[in-house]
């Protein structure tokens, strides 16, 4: 099992995973102060909320990814949803990113980006524009579906979790506490960074072989 499937396999009550590297390691494309409030304060707050409210729920028993598939879409789970999906996207976010990554991508992935998605400029492009394009809070995403690659965005705490034959690959936080410490309003200039200099292509590559 891999460290993130660790991270995420756990039932409630919830503990907040350590990040996969000291705080300062992201530095300077994302600072100490950032990570400390977003992963200290954000992510934690989503784990503390989800304590409070599944015990004396079905949920009480379930993972954290059955929690998060078993309450998508139900208006009168919204709460649980909202802070379980958070949850686990935060912790993927984390792994998403390492010290020195960005750049090329190798192995499996690079051959899938060439053949499903015109090739790594036109990833970047492609990936940039969904991480500027979701209006307000979201999150960008390299996912591979039915067997390819896409590209996709959701809103708020959404994951391409729930949706079925999908795999995440990578995902870029776009809320506005994710970057505007260090970017204040500049959220492109923040994605272009992720790119460059942050992604982790083998957590890419290993997510990719799992879905196989
Ligand atoms: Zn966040």
């Amino acid at each position: 099992m891999s460290s993130f499937e660790q991270q995420t396999a756990g039932k409630a009550p919830f503990a907040l995973p350590p990040l996969p590297y000291p705080d300062t390691a992201l530095a300077p494309v994302i600072s100490q102060n950032t990570l400390g409030f977003h992963h200290g304060k954000h992510h934690k707050a989503y784990v503390d909320n989800l304590n409070k409210m599944v015990p004396g729920t079905p949920f009480a028993d379930q993972s954290l990814v059955d929690i998060i598939k078993n309450s998508a879409g139900k208006a009168e789970h919204a709460g649980i949803f909202n802070n379980a999906a958070q949850i686990w996207n935060h912790t993927f976010y984390w792994h998403s990113l390492k010290p020195n990554g960005g750049g090329k991508p190798t192995g499996a992935v690079a051959a899938k980006i060439d053949s499903d998605l015109g090739g790594y400029d036109k990833f970047k492009t492609d990936l940039a524009a969904a991480a500027t394009g979701q209006f307000g809070s979201g999150w960008a995403w390299l996912v591979v579906s039915g067997g390819k690659l896409a590209i996709t965005r959701t809103p708020n705490a959404e994951t391409p979790l729930t949706k079925a034959g999908t795999t995440p690959l990578l995902t870029i936080d776009v809320w506005e506490h994710a970057y505007y410490l260090d970017f204040q309003n500049r959220r492109p200039d923040y994605t272009t960074a992720l790119i460059e200099k942050l992604l982790n292509w083998d957590f890419a590559n290993a997510q990719l072989a799992s879905a196989k």
